[in-house]
């Protein structure tokens, strides 16, 4: 059994036989011209064609996949109209007087090499988009001249298979059959590129960055989409395992499709905000697949986790744009970054500490290393301008705090204006994860528009239990009553003070509590993006009005 690690697109399952898949490459040539006329006639005929393709592939990624997806290929249509790149492969074939197909991929090429060097992910993935546009016009005049069309593109599946590939295309991907392909790996591609978005959304279970081999070729393989694993040749327990994850999810998915779109209410007409907690950008899709209502709780720490140095205004301001469009109106809540503890990262050079749970921490870092948060903060300004953003802050102990904080975020606000940078409302508002901030909830209500209950860090502050450790597995006790009498209190000071309280933490998921944390006030819970619909069909299932009106803490 050969076992290769890569990124996960989905987080599903496929067991199937292997088929490597080789792309036909375009033969491009480079040819001196007599007839540059004629040459740019065959050009804007290619481009004609390529049109008419886009439109037929956008109306089919529109059925497979949805409007959000099928937008890739209207984004393919605006490039064709590109003035500057239709002027560039132009002045190509008239002033080198070559061949349209070659002027057609040293543009392509040219392009490629631009966004490949954007320091914004995102743009660097549009890399992809652009071959992929590239590509399809120069087989439409490699096929021009061979005088007869190729019909359709991408691999011959016979069978349902796993499909292996050095790289897919956006195109080619939406055209795949799904009956026909249990899932797919390439060696290229990053789980940003719309080739990964279009597997999400297609719910093909999908691994990118996989060290492709041929010689895997028709060999019985196995994706595991929730470790971001290959087995090639699983042996025969691997391949039990996975058969039964496979049911698991399925059966999952069949829950999803029957109350997917359904609306988060009680039997009594009570409304939840159901939200969902992500770590990045590429988390937005399963959030929109189950309906989430918004972001609760974006972990913005995790995008410093991946770096080896501070990132950039401009990567942080990327990811929350991204994040907001995508999210299109609905609220994303960034969290402002929560390293320290378990979540280190060596270059912010934080000493060793004997006791890192309660040191240098989320945003005591924040406050005495202002130039950070001041970083992060602009940023989430900036994004602010391109959908619905609010921030938290976390770890909050004491009022002083949250005055700075605000007051560091207030000073970020003016500096952006006066730089006549746009930006929306941002509501500002704090996590209470430590006994202090459930104290002192009454007051800290007066000074922010939000609280984010963080029942993981709430329940080994007030247990003194530290969460890493495992040996306290029964000692650390999220439904402890101490713990569920603090959120009572919580949710009672919000309410008093007319500000919203919600849930973030992972036993926001617990539906044996959501009856619970509604009679306590609660209409907002955040949970990790596979809990929204159990979390959907348990609230579905509630009715207040029936049951005594305590509270049962
Ligand atoms: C929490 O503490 O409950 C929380 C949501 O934050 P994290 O798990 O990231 O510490
Ligand atoms: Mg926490």
């Amino acid at each position: 059994m050969e076992i290769v690690r890569g990124r996960s697109v989905l987080k599903r399952t496929a067991v199937g036989r292997l088929q490597y898949y080789e792309k036909e490459e375009p033969s491009v040539v480079r040819r001196q011209v007599e007839d540059t006329e004629r040459e740019l006639s065959r050009y804007e005929r290619a481009l004609e064609q390529a049109e008419k393709e886009l439109e037929a592939l956008y109306e089919r990624a529109l059925g497979e996949a949805g409007a959000d997806s099928a937008a890739v290929f209207m984004g393919h249509r605006m490039l064709l109209k590109d003035e500057e790149y239709r002027n560039s492969v132009t002045r190509a074939i008239t002033g080198e007087r070559v061949n349209a197909a070659f002027a057609v991929e040293t543009v392509g090429d040219e392009l490629c090499r631009l966004f490949l060097e954007m320091e914004d992910e995102y743009l660097r993935a549009r890399a992809a988009d652009i071959r992929d546009v590239s590509d399809r016009l120069l087989r439409i005049l490699e096929e021009e001249e061979k005088g007869g069309g190729r019909c359709g593109r991408g691999p011959a599946l016979s069978e349902p298979v796993i499909l292996a590939a050095r790289d897919l295309a956006p195109s080619e991907t939406v055209l795949l059959d799904k009956k026909k392909i249990l899932g797919f790996v390439t060696e290229q591609g990053s789980a940003n590129s719309h080739t990964a978005i279009l597997a999400r959304t297609m719910e093909i279970p999908a691994l990118v960055s996989v060290p492709v081999a041929r010689e895997w070729d028709g060999r019985l393989a196995a994706i595991d989409g929730e470790e971001g694993i290959l087995y090639v040749d699983p042996d025969p327990e691997t391949l039990e395992r996975l058969k039964e994850k496979k049911a698991r999810q399925e059966e999952a998915a069949r829950l999803l499709l029957e109350i997917r779109d359904l609306p988060d209410v009680t039997r009594d007409g009570t409304r939840v905000e159901l939200y969902a907690n992500i770590g990045g950008p590429e988390d937005v899709e399963a959030v929109l697949g189950s309906r989430g209502a918004g972001v609760g709780l974006f972990r913005s720490e995790f995008l410093y986790l991946e770096k080896e140095t501070y990132p950039t205004e401009d990567e942080l301001f990327s990811a929350y744009r991204q994040t907001a469009e995508r999210m299109g109106g609905r609220e994303v809540v960034i969290r402002t970054l929560d390293i320290g503890a378990d979540k280190t990262a060596d270059y912010f050079g934080i000493e060793k500490e004997a006791n890192p749970a309660m040191g240098f921490r989320a945003l005591r870092i924040c406050l005495k290393r202002p130039e950070i948060f001041h970083t992060q903060l602009r940023a989430i300004y900036r994004a602010s301008a391109y959908g619905k953003v609010s921030v938290m802050f976390p770890m909050v102990a004491s009022l002083w705090e949250v005055e700075e904080a605000k007051a560091m975020a207030l000073q970020v606000r003016e500096e952006l204006e006066r730089e006549g940078i746009p930006m929306g409302h941002v509501d500002l508002g704090i996590m209470i994860e430590t006994p202090a901030a459930a104290i002192l909830s009454g007051e800290l209500a007066e000074k922010v528009d939000f609280f984010s209950i963080g029942t993981n860090d709430l329940t080994q502050y007030t247990l003194a239990a530290d969460r890493q450790n495992d040996r306290l597995d029964d000692f650390y006790d999220p439904r402890h009553p101490a713990v569920l009498r603090l959120i009572a209190y919580v949710a009672e000071n919000a309410q008093k003070a007319g500000i919203r309280a919600g849930i973030c933490g992972e036993l926001a998921a617990d539906p044996s509590l959501t009856e619970v944390f509604l009679k306590m006030g609660i209409r907002e819970l955040s949970v990790s993006p596979s809990f929204l619909l159990p979390l959907r069909k348990r609230i579905r299932e509630i009715c207040l009005e029936e049951t005594e009106n305590d509270q049962g803490v």
